[in-house]
């Protein structure tokens, strides 16, 4: 159960949300506003104090790792930053390996705003790069080229950046195979520690989701699986390891706190749109910034769209998240959670699937293929929802 009193936790990652942009990508759902004159100077005051109100209330939480996302994070003035930070270290006890990642655009990682964050104890970047090709980011509405984006990449590293994502999309409409590998292959190139391919998603409500001509020219699935599965292997050839669905590092690369939120470990969300997730309670922010403003100036942190979630609500997310990743279930780690024995409960589909060679059970684990993992959905569903 949510206790009214607020929950207690030793240890959590933080999540900060910044959520403006230069302008808004035609295929972007997240929660994030273009930025208008003044807009950074009233969010920042109101992070800060929703910082220092979730201290007060849980003490000196110890925080493994902190992740800026957005919306654009690289927006930030360096002085903001500087004083996100100092807030962060003065309030809890960062761990003195946190990793502090933060997303970044390549048209707003300046020189400038790459030191300050350098220096400001940020270790990770991830660059938002979507596609090498030019044409591909004019369909997408991304607000830099190709050329852009490799330049960004390239001042990261200069900056001191040792540790590189790049995030690419595939899938777009009209979009080859080989037109795909074609990004892919430019961004191995720039050797980054870790890469992130995400297969397009049409949402309703963006332009290019309510754009029929750009769902008619999605490419056929055929052509989708093509790309996943070669995908892999490129990157595999290259020397990365694939530790999720859409997510590749090299050896000691992976996201720590991506991977924290999937193994199910707490998260405080800070900011506009982030969901916490403190033991059985999740809540999430307003997503707008002036509900989000009222709810911080009120002090009545942790009671928007607040639940408990349940024993089963906790196994079935568990089971979820964990075939999405390389690891796999472990399977007694799910009885104990849910109170079942998941190969006795669908034995007649694990059979299935293990005979399609979409599943393996190995040392009291269950991962998906590569190949189930481009139906990674359906066989989610098989398993976590009777
Ligand atoms: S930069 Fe990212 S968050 Fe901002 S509009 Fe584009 S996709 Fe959305």
């Amino acid at each position: 159960m949510c206790a009214d009193a607020p929950p207690t936790q030793p240890s959590a990652s933080l999540y900060i949300h910044v959520p403006f942009c230069r302008a808004k990508c035609g295929y972007c759902a997240f929660f994030s506003e273009p930025l208008r004159p003044g807009a950074l100077d009233a969010y920042l005051p109101l992070l800060l104090d929703e910082i220092g109100l979730w201290a007060a209330r849980l003490g000196r939480l110890f925080v493994p790792t902190v992740f800026f996302g957005g919306g654009t994070p690289s927006l930030l003035p360096p002085e903001a930053l500087a004083r996100i930070m100092d807030a962060l270290r003065s309030r809890f006890d960062l761990a003195p390996d946190a990793e502090i990642s933060m997303e970044a655009n390549p048209e707003s990682a300046s020189p400038d705003f790459l030191r300050a964050a350098r220096a400001q104890g940020v270790n990770r970047l991830s660059l938002g790069v979507q596609s090498f090709r030019d044409e591909e980011l004019a369909l997408l509405g991304r607000p830099h080229t190709a050329r852009q984006a490799w330049e960004a990449a390239t001042r990261a590293r200069g900056a001191g950046f040792a540790n590189l994502g790049l995030d690419l999309i595939w899938g777009l409409p009209a979009q080859r195979e080989s037109q795909w590998l074609e990004s892919l292959r430019r961004a191995v190139e720039l050797a980054p520690e870790h890469l992130s391919c995400y297969g397009l998603t049409l949402e309703p409500g963006t332009p290019l989701g309510d754009d029929p001509e750009a769902r008619n020219q999605l490419p056929p699935e055929r052509e989708l699986a093509r790309m996943y599965i070669h995908t892999g292997e490129l990157l595999e050839d290259a020397g990365y390891l694939q530790y999720e669905i859409s997510n590749y590092a090299r050896l000691g690369h992976a996201c720590r706190h991506n991977q924290a939120c999937w193994e199910g470990r707490d998260y405080l969300g800070l900011g506009p749109a982030a969901t916490s997730t403190l033991g059985p309670c999740r809540w999430t922010n307003p997503e707008d910034l002036r509900a989000w403003a009222e709810l911080v100036r009120a002090q009545r942190i942790g009671l928007h769209q607040r639940e408990t979630l349940s024993p089963e609500i906790r196994a079935q997310e568990r089971l979820m998240l964990a075939l999405r990743t390389a690891k796999g279930l472990d399977l007694a780690e799910y009885r104990s959670l849910s109170g079942q024995n998941l190969l006795t409960r669908h034995k007649a589909i694990i059979q299935a699937l293990r005979q399609k060679e979409l599943i393996r059970i190995h040392q009291g684990r269950l991962r998906l293929t590569r190949t189930g993992m481009l139906v990674s959905n359906s066989i989610i569903r098989a398993l976590g929802f009777d």
